[in-house]
């Protein structure tokens, strides 16, 4: 028997739905951990679409009644039992029978206080599973330790929970009016303080899961460091420094079952590290053709799968598009979002063909066929959590041109030509032109120093990039904070140190709720930025002003 027991709520979770990378980690994670030593289940609401295509595998547990201040509303639980892990969904056809996961931002509010008020009450004998570590997932499952601590220990249930909360991107935080919030959740004004939830005179569901969890994790060691900065802090910086000796980063890794080019039942040709040069030239091919490009195998094939929303960089991408096509690389987007980036995108399409083609659509098959067939893949976040475009891209022996921010700056060490080390490109600031720049120097490895390149492509290819080194990260941490020996020693995350003193913050200087800390603190290290390259290096210094504006901006 296992006596570690984990059950992670989230919004999303890969297969069953998916909008980003929170999904794939929250599918792919549980699934390593129940290899190991570790009970690991999953919770997560039954959207419309889940309901039609798992309608034959999904088993029914039960019902209750949920309360969400004077109402009380129905709540079902469902199971399905695939790859050695159990998901849970919670039933309710108005909140989640939708085709999309996420609907409108006041009605998202409520959706997710009815899910995170469903999961609590479902935990334990209901459905038969009485976890000791709650995985709590960005801002849509952040109020739940706080409801934990409100409505269950401190009334004797659920004593032995551990919580821990993962901030897979702290742009998004769930704020909304302190009255609205504290009536469906039934919130004692006790927690309603500026120390605990409040922030700037709203309820703030990620702040909530920062003070109240007795574990912070972001997904890699730089995002970690970087959220406790003024620029990337979306506010939350100075709370995040008060509670950094319980923050640390645990890097992502992708699911090698979907993602790997040897097994890829979604691509054109199959292939290894050792058979890479046919295999990519077949997928190329297939790609151009495709997609109404010019079938050429000699130009520099780029592509991009994303979100198009700012954090992606697409502002600096369309600053250099023309250029970049100028230059005679050819251009592959696929991805939705902001109707701005949809349309700017479609309309050089329109003005590139057989050069450009802008896919505004989600398709998980095209997602795969780009990763194969692609020479370069372009990320220029403005910042980035993890990331794990690159981390594909890279197994399917893509190269990845990045921005040095967040899981970019600690998975893509930059081509060194000194040395020869590296996996991909890199550029420091937000600077369009440094990134095209940096683009084109890889087109001109890619054109004419192949040697160099299949060093390139080879380094990113051998990579190990599976979730089992973070899951016995993960491992570790339940292990530290439940107190539960696990029979193989895991290493834990290492806290973050604060960049900054916490001083000026008057929230915070309050006093904050007791806590289970956990029981060691292990020295705390800064994560160290690579050596730049002499070439890095000069334009990091050419380009350093924009960043200090933009901060200020920021700040203001
Ligand atoms: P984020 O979580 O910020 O969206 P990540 O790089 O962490 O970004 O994860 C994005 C994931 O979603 C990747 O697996 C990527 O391939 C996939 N993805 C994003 N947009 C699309 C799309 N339009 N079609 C198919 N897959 C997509």
């Amino acid at each position: 028997m296992k006596d570690i027991k984990v059950l992670f709520a989230s919004s999303e979770v890969s297969p069953f739905a998916k909008v980003g990378g929170l999904a794939d980690v929250v599918g792919a994670l549980p699934v390593e951990l129940n290899k190991d030593d570790i009970d690991a289940r999953v919770i997560l609401p039954l959207y419309r679409k889940i309901k039609i295509k798992y309608q034959d595998e999904l088993q029914f547990l039960g019902w209750k009644m949920v309360h969400m201040g004077w109402r009380s509303l129905y709540a079902g639980l469902f199971q399905i039992e695939k790859n050695g892990t159990i998901f849970y969904f919670v039933d309710n056809e108005y909140y989640f029978n939708f085709d999309q996961l996420y609907v409108e931002y006041v009605f998202d509010i409520e959706r997710y206080c009815f899910f995170q008020r469903a999961v609590l009450d479902f935990m334990g004998d209901f459905m038969n599973f009485e976890p000791n570590v709650l995985h709590c997932n960005d801002w849509q499952t952040g109020m739940m330790p706080m409801l934990l601590d409100a409505h269950f220990k401190k009334h004797g249930y659920h004593t032995n929970v551990q919580t821990v909360f993962t901030i897979h991107n702290l742009k998004y935080q769930g704020v909304h009016s302190i009255d609205v919030v504290r009536e469906m959740l039934d919130l004692p004004d006790e927690y309603l303080r500026d120390e605990f939830c409040i922030k700037d005179r709203a309820i703030n569901f990620m702040k909530a899961g920062i003070v109240y969890s007795n574990s912070v994790t972001t997904v890699s060691p730089t995002y970690a460091y970087e959220i406790m900065t003024d620029y990337y802090g979306e506010g939350l910086n100075y709370t995040l420094q008060r509670y950094a000796f319980k923050v640390s980063g645990i890097l992502n890794g992708i699911n090698d079952l979907e993602y790997n080019p040897e097994t890829d039942e979604k691509i054109p040709m199959k292939y290894n590290i050792k058979t890479y040069k046919k295999g990519k030239a077949a997928c190329k091919k297939s790609l151009q053709e495709q997609l109404s490009l010019e079938v050429n195998p000699g130009a520099p094939l780029c592509v991009m799968i994303s979100r198009l929303v700012d954090q992606k960089g697409l502002d600096l991408l369309l600053y250099v598009l023309d250029e970049m096509l100028y230059d005679g690389m050819q251009i592959v987007i696929l991805g939705t979002g902001d109707p701005y980036y949809e349309r700017a995108l479609a309309d050089t399409a329109a003005r590139n063909p057989g050069k450009m083609c802008a896919c505004i659509d989600f398709d998980s098959g095209l997602a795969h066929t780009m990763y194969a067939a692609a020479d370069i893949f372009l990320m220029p976040s403005l910042f980035e959590p993890c990331g794990l475009s690159q981390l594909v891209s890279m197994a399917y022996g893509t190269v990845p041109v990045v921005r040095e921010t967040g899981g970019l700056k600690d998975t893509v060490i930059p081509y060194n030509e000194f040395t020869g080390e590296g996996n991909g490109f890199s550029f420091a600031n937000i600077n369009a032109h440094e990134f095209l720049f940096v683009t084109k120097y890889a087109c001109d490895l890619y054109r004419n120093h192949k040697d160099v390149w299949d060093k390139i492509v080879k380094a990113g290819m051998k990579g190990d990039y599976s979730w089992k080194k973070s899951a016995g990260e993960y491992a570790g941490l339940y292990s530290l904070i439940t107190g539960i020996p696990l029979p193989e020693k895991k290493e834990t995350p290492k806290p973050v140190e604060a960049p900054l003193s916490a001083e000026g913050d008057a929230e915070v200087k309050k006093e904050a709720p007791a806590k289970k800390a956990p029981a060691k603190k292990p020295a705390a290290k800064k994560p160290t930025a690579k050596k730049p390259t002499a070439k890095k290096a000069a334009s990091k210094k050419a380009a350093a002003p924009a960043k200090t504006e933009k901060a200020e901006d920021k700040k203001d």
